[in-house]
C-alpha cells in the first residue's frame, strides 16, 4: 500500500523540499499552505494522483479541519503514516518587547505552536490506522537560544518543543512524536517564483558552522526522512544546525 504524508506549509522552503524529497521515496503527499500560488507551483511538479495541494491557514481551527476532512477522502480508507508540522513565519524578529502589539505576538504562536496542535488533533484518527504511524514537528534552535527580539518565535518553538514530548508520552505506542531543531537553512532556492534567491553566503556565516557550510531543506527533510523510520524514537528532538549551537565563540 503507497504511504501518505501530510506537510503544513508545503508550498515553499523546507515543507516544498521535504514534499518533493518524500515524493521522490515513493510516498503520496497533502501539502497544506495558506500560500495559492506557492501551493500550485508545488502541485505542478507532481503527478496529480500523488500531491492534494489544499489551501490552509493551518493557525485557524475551522479551515484545519476542513483541510483534514479532505484528506481523509482522498485516502479513501487508506492510512495516513507521517504528518510533518512544518509551517511557521520563518522571519523571527518582532522587535522590541515594548513594541509587541498582542495580536502580533498571536500571529507566530498560532503559526507554529496552535496550528501543531490543531493538525495533530485533526490528523490523529488518520494516523492511528498507520502502522508505525509519526508526527514530526519543525521547531529551531531558537528553542534552546536566543538573539535580542525575537520573543514569540522563541515561545512559539520552546512550546512546541514541549508538545513533543507531552504528545509523544501520551499517543504512543500507535503515534511516535518528535521534533527537528533546523539551526540556519537557506531556503532562497525553494522559494515561489518572484521570491526565489541564490544563497550567498559570506565565509564568516560558513565558518560559524562546524560543518562548514549554512544548511539546505534537504539536510532538515534528510532527518524528517530518518525519524519517521526510526521505530524506536519518540520525543525527541533532533538538531541540525551543522554544530552551530555547539560552537562556543569567544569575543576577541
Ligand atoms: P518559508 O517561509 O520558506 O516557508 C514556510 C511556508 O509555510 C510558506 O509556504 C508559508 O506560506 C507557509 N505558512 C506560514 N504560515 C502558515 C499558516 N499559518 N498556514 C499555512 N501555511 C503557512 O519558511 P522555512 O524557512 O521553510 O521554515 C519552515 C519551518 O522551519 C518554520 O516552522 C520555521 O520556523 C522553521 N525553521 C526554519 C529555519 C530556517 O533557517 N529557514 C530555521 C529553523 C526553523
Amino acid at each position: 500500500m503507497d504511504r501518505t504524508i501530510a506537510i503544513t506549509g508545503g508550498g515553499a522552503g523546507i515543507g516544498r523540499a521535504t514534499a518533493l524529497h518524500f515524493h521522490a521515496l515513493g510516498w503520496r503527499v497533502a501539502a497544506l499552505d495558506k500560500d495559492a500560488d506557492a501551493l500550485a507551483e508545488l502541485a505542478a511538479l507532481l503527478p496529480k494522483d500523488r500531491c492534494l495541494p489544499l489551501r490552509c491557514d493551518v493557525g485557524q481551527e475551522a479551515p484545519v479541519t476542513r483541510a483534514f476532512d479532505r484528506i481523509g477522502e482522498w485516502l479513501d480508507g487508506d492510512p495516513l503514516t507521517a504528518l510533518v508540522n512544518n509551517a511557521g513565519i520563518a522571519d523571527p524578529c518582532c522587535g522590541p518587547l515594548e513594541d509587541l502589539e498582542l495580536a502580533e505576538w498571536q500571529r507566530w504562536i498560532d503559526a507554529s505552536l496552535t496550528a501543531a496542535f490543531l493538525c495533530t488533533r485533526a490528523a490523529l484518527p488518520l494516523l492511528r490506522r498507520a502502522d508505525g504511524a509519526s508526527v514530526t514537528n519543525i521547531s529551531s534552535t531558537r528553542a534552546l537560544m536566543s538573539e535580542p527580539d525575537t520573543f514569540a518565535y522563541a515561545a512559539a518553538k520552546g512550546g512546541l518543543d514541549a508538545l513533543t514530548h507531552a504528545m509523544a508520552v501520551s499517543l504512543g505506542p500507535e503515534v511516535r512524536v518528535n521534533a527537528v531543531l533546523p539551526g540556519w537553512i537557506e531556503t532562497g532556492p525553494w522559494q515561489k517564483q518572484g521570491e526565489r534567491t541564490d544563497p550567498d553566503h559570506s565565509k564568516a556565516a560558513r565558518a560559524q558552522h562546524p560543518a562548514g557550510r549554512v544548511g539546505t531543506p534537504e539536510d532538515v527533510a534528510d532527518a524528517i526522512e530518518w525519524l519517521v523510520g526510526a521505530g524506536f524514537v519518540t520525543g525527541q528532538r533532533i538538531v541540525v544546525d551543522g554544530g552551530m549551537t555547539v560552537k562556543m565563540i569567544y569575543a576577541a
